[in-house]
């Protein structure tokens, strides 16, 4: 079985005592690949993934500003994601988007940002990785309006998919892939697991966001990406179709959307 986390923070300090075992233990369990998310502490620092995966080959990167970060950014830094962009390992432009939830930056500068980084990505012709929380008609509308529409398929990613059906057709219609977490293992989850039933199999994908939102049976530890096979397993249940049904069809969609392997080339 081959899986891919398409979503980890392995610089989080919580995985300095053990990053190595966490590593480790992700390829024993079948995690044949990695996106590493490169917003860190935010800027000036953006190459905080791309430092990882220079390391592994099996880690690729992602680079971008947190919505929660988006006061930190100046010309300097689209500047910089704008050359980034090009690195052979970086494969997304994320996480970026709106958080209304924390509100670490004003609404109007995380809309300017996250505007900023979707003409960039956009430019750079790779996917984006969109985080969007208590913020859904905002991010739906500038993606809307930022994402040529000539590029079915490959807008990018919605992470940590925790929204409902209708939700979930209106991020399809635009082209988006959706990426399910531990959220999807946990018992008041039921809408969610309905988006996740709906989806189709070619715009399924996977991930942990570890450290944060363990899936059952882990709930409240430290994630980790080698869990990512539990929320693999939840979405084969909610599917009706088996674990390495499931492990295949979310491979081939991180492949085809992320490293622009075409249908039938693997
Ligand atoms: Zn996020
Ligand atoms: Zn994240």
């Amino acid at each position: 079985m081959r899986l891919v986390d398409s979503h980890v923070h392995l610089d989080d300090r919580k995985f300095d005592a053990d990053r190595e075992a966490v590593i480790e233990r992700a390829l024993a369990a079948g995690v044949e690949r990695m996106m590493a998310i490169g917003t860190g502490g935010g800027p000036p620092d953006l190459e905080i993934a791309i430092r990882q995966a220079e390391r592994y080959p099996f880690i690729a990167a992602t680079i971008g500003v947190h919505p929660h970060d988006a006061s930190k950014a100046t010309p300097e830094t689209f500047a910089r994601l704008r050359e980034l962009a090009a690195h052979p390992k970086v494969l997304a432009i994320g996480e970026i988007g709106l958080d209304y939830h924390y509100d670490f930056s004003p609404r109007d500068v995380q809309r300017s940002v996250f505007r900023t980084q979707l003409e960039i990505a956009a430019g750079s012709g790779k996917p984006v990785v969109i985080h969007t929380r208590e913020s859904w008609p905002d991010t739906m509308a500038l993606v809307g309006q930022a994402l040529p529409p000539a590029n079915p398929f490959r807008a990018g990613i919605l992470h940590c998919f925790t929204g409902d059906p209708q939700q979930a057709r209106e991020a399809l219609a635009l082209g988006f892939h959706l990426a399910f977490g531990g959220v999807l293992t946990f018992p008041n989850a039921q809408a969610v697991r309905e988006a996740a039933r709906i989806t189709p199999d070619d715009r399924l994908l996977l991930e942990t966001d570890c450290p944060y939102l363990a899936p059952l049976p882990h709930r409240g530890q430290r994630n980790e990406p080698a869990f990512v096979v539990e929320v693999a397993r939840r979405l084969a249940e909610v599917r009706g179709c088996t674990l390495d049904e499931i492990a295949a069809h979310t491979t081939r969609n991180f492949e085809q959307l992320c490293l622009r392997r075409g249908p039938g080339n693997g």
